[in-house]
């Protein structure tokens, strides 16, 4: 969805980019790669079809996914 901006469920274009919000602390999806600091939070951008509501979510930095991958690798 993120590459193609079509759904593959429903196969509508009509495709929104959520990013995370950095004002909000509890905001939902984000991976958190530690319990002692913000800093360490993993942003997860979520795709959202306005056709069928399906969801897909991405951790969309290469060194946002190194940190994961020294987190729990
Ligand atoms: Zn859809």
């Amino acid at each position: 969805m993120m590459q193609t901006h079509r759904c593959p469920k429903c196969g509508s274009e009509d495709i929104l980019r959520v990013p995370d919000d950095p004002r909000r602390h509890a905001s939902g999806n984000n991976i958190y790669t530690s319990t002692l600091t913000l800093a360490q939070k993993v942003p997860v951008i979520r795709y959202v079809c306005c056709g069928c509501g399906y969801v897909e979510e991405w951790v969309e930095a290469p060194s946002q996914r190194d940190r994961l991958r020294r987190a729990f690798g």
